[in-house]
Parts: structure tokens; sequence; C-alpha cells
């Protein structure tokens, strides 16, 4: 039997995108061929971007004027190609943890960045609220869901500069306004298809607006043009990606997605909540993260937390492990985890504590 994956990415795919994707490294679509060794101007794998792109659009309503890219080089890639092509003078950012950082950083490359809040000094353990957004500043950057920490920010928010969001370990867990943003991005790695794809998704009207030279491959213009085909797409993870897609859609959409993810969520914290053993890292409740769950064991049974990683792996828990700079446990409960590990993991912190805890 298969572990419980929890890793935090690349993560857990729907058992259909795998067997799919592994039919068609075999024999693509009829052509006897592999996936792997088809030209991607073939009529065959052009159909799969084309329909890719359609099943984007059509579960995200994507409205009119907007292009859906996959491109190649990671949401890290994106980091620099945003301020690249959108930002002329100054730009904002929303500090709520390392991917957030890392972004700001690369913008700095290119003017004044004001960082409108950061949640740092607290290791990232809430999203900050009540800040003012320049006005003038080109565009405003958030990171919706924190990978590493356990935030999220749930709701599209209105902004009245173009907004731009990382969405690399959220998208498609929840239906989501796009014509409140001006772009979304993100590695598929972590709810969408194996590493090597990223998605964008950007308004057409906010480009054009910088005087600077913009290398070509850097260009979102160059992308849009060639319809994500300017220069070799990563093949296998754009097919693996229509084939979650279309598994998305048979759950019913986004809708039914997000309601199944918010039950298995709220199984994991109560527990953490009610199990005197752990405790939730991220304070506020309205910021907790539907798609990375991080606790600690409380204080009192802190030097059990090696037992508890052992205890957990033995029953097939695997990918628990928190990130580095937060400690303790990360349980990442995206799309495609079934709600069966996350009651099996339940069951191993409710029998932890009956060994434990008089
Ligand atoms: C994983 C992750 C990234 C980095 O993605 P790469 O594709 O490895 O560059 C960026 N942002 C968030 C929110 C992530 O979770």
């Amino acid at each position: 039997m298969k572990v419980h994956n929890f890793s935090a990415g690349p993560s857990i795919l729907p058992d259909f995108t795998v067997e799919k994707t592994a039919e068609a490294i075999k024999n693509f679509a009829g052509t006897t061929l592999s996936l792997m060794e088809v030209s991607h101007r073939s009529k065959e794998f052009v159909a799969v971007m084309d329909e890719a792109i359609a099943m984007f659009k059509e579960l995200l309503s994507i409205p009119e004027g907007y292009s859906v890219l996959f491109l190649g080089g990671g949401a890290s890639t994106q980091f620099c190609m945003i301020p690249y092509n959108l930002m002329a003078k100054k730009s904002a950012y929303l500090n709520t943890g390392a991917w957030a950082n890392k972004a700001q950083k690369e913008a700095k490359l290119f003017g004044e960045v004001v960082e409108v809040a950061s949640s740092k000094e607290t290791v990232y353990n809430y999203i900050p609220k009540g800040y003012v957004v320049p006005a003038d500043a080109d565009y405003f950057h958030i990171t919706t869901n924190n990978t590493i920490y356990g935030t999220e920010i749930k709701e599209d928010m209105d902004c009245d500069i173009p907004l731009v969001a990382d969405m690399s370990s959220d998208i498609f867990s929840r239906p989501i306004d796009v014509s409140k943003y001006a772009l979304i991005y993100g590695g598929a790695q972590k709810n969408l298809a194996p590493a090597g794809v990223t998605f964008v998704i950007v308004k057409n009207e906010i480009l054009g607006k910088v005087d600077r030279q913009i290398p070509t491959m850097l260009n979102y213009q160059t992308h849009i043009d060639g319809e994500s085909m300017f220069n070799t797409p990563p093949v296998v993870p754009v097919f693996a990606a229509l084939q979650t897609l279309k598994w998305i859609k048979e759950q019913g959409g986004v809708s039914a997605i997000q309601k199944m993810n918010e039950e298995k969520a709220a199984l994991l914290y109560n527990e953490i909540d009610s199990n005197p053993m752990f405790k939730g890292t991220v304070i506020n409740k309205e910021d907790r993260s539907l798609m990375n769950i991080c606790f600690v064991m409380n204080d009192e049974y802190k030097e059990l937390e090696k037992d508890f990683y052992e205890f957990a792996t033995s029953k097939g828990m695997s990918g628990i492990k928190g990130h580095r700079s937060v400690g303790g446990f990360r349980a990442s409960t995206y799309n495609a985890l079934p709600k069966a590990s996350v009651q099996a993991l339940v069951d191993c912190m409710q029998e932890f504590k009956s060994t434990h805890v008089k």
C-alpha cells in the first residue's frame, strides 16, 4: 500500500494524473511514440496545450482579456519577470514568508520597493492587516499561500493598483475572482503537475508599459504571441497538468474541491487544537492555511517530537517534517490528498496521546 503523502512540494497528484501520464509516456495518443519523444508541434501535442489552456480558463472562470501561459523556470523566474515587465519605477510587496521575501528581493534590482508590512519578526506566523498600499506603485505583490509557514490569504482582496499574486501552493484549491488580479503565477509542482512547468495568468492590457529592453525569453509578450510554444515547452508536465485539470472537473470543479479542502483542514486543525500534546503555529484562525498545516509539540512534550515523527512514519505518514525554519510538523493537504490520509494522521496523534498522556 502507498504511504500517505503529506509532502510540501513536489507533492501528491491524483492517481488519475499519474496513471494517464504513465500511459502516455509509453504510447501517446495512439501515436505508438512516447510523450517524451514527440514534437511539441505535433498535432497531438498542440491539442494537449490548447485543451490545457481552455480548461484552465474554464475552471477558474478567467474573463476575456487574460492570457494563460505555461513556461519553464519555476515561480522563482517569475520573481524577476514580474518587475522586468511591470515595474516602471516603484512596486509594493507584502512580506508574508520566505517566498514573498525572495520575490521582493528580485524587484529591488529594478527600482524602489515598498514593503507595506511584514510578519518576519514572529517567524511569519500571521498575515499582516491594516497596511496601506502606495497609490503610485506600479503593482502590489502578494503570496496567497505561504507554503513554509502555513498561513493563507483565503479571500480575493480589493486593490486600487494592479494586484500580482504568487499562487504556487493554493491554485485550484478554491474559486478565485481572476478579474481582481493583473497577474497570477506559480510553480505547478504543489497542486497541479510534476515540477518543470510554471503557470501564468496575465491581463494583457498591463503589458507594454515599461521603457526598458526586456530579453526575449523574459518578455511575457513573447510567450503570449508564441502561445507558450516560442521555445519547447515542458511537454510532460503540461500533459500531466491537463490530466489534473480533468480530474478537478470530474470532482465538481474548484467549489467542490474547496469544500473537501475545508473538511480535511478542519479535521486536522480540530485535532491539533484539542490534543494536549500539540499546538498550531499560526495564531489567528482566519490566517490558517488549508494547504499546509503547521504544528509543533506543546512545551511539556517537546522531547517527544522525534518519537512522534518515528511513530507516525511507522504508520505510513510521509513528508510531515516541518520546514527547518519552523520546526515541528507540516502536513500538506493539497487537493489530491484524500481525506482518509488526514484521518490516518489524526488517528496517529490520538494513539500517541493515549500512550503518553495519563
Ligand atoms: C514552492 C514555491 C515557490 C518556488 O517555486 P519554484 O517553482 O521552485 O521556483 C514560490 N512560491 C511559493 C509560494 C512556493 O510554494
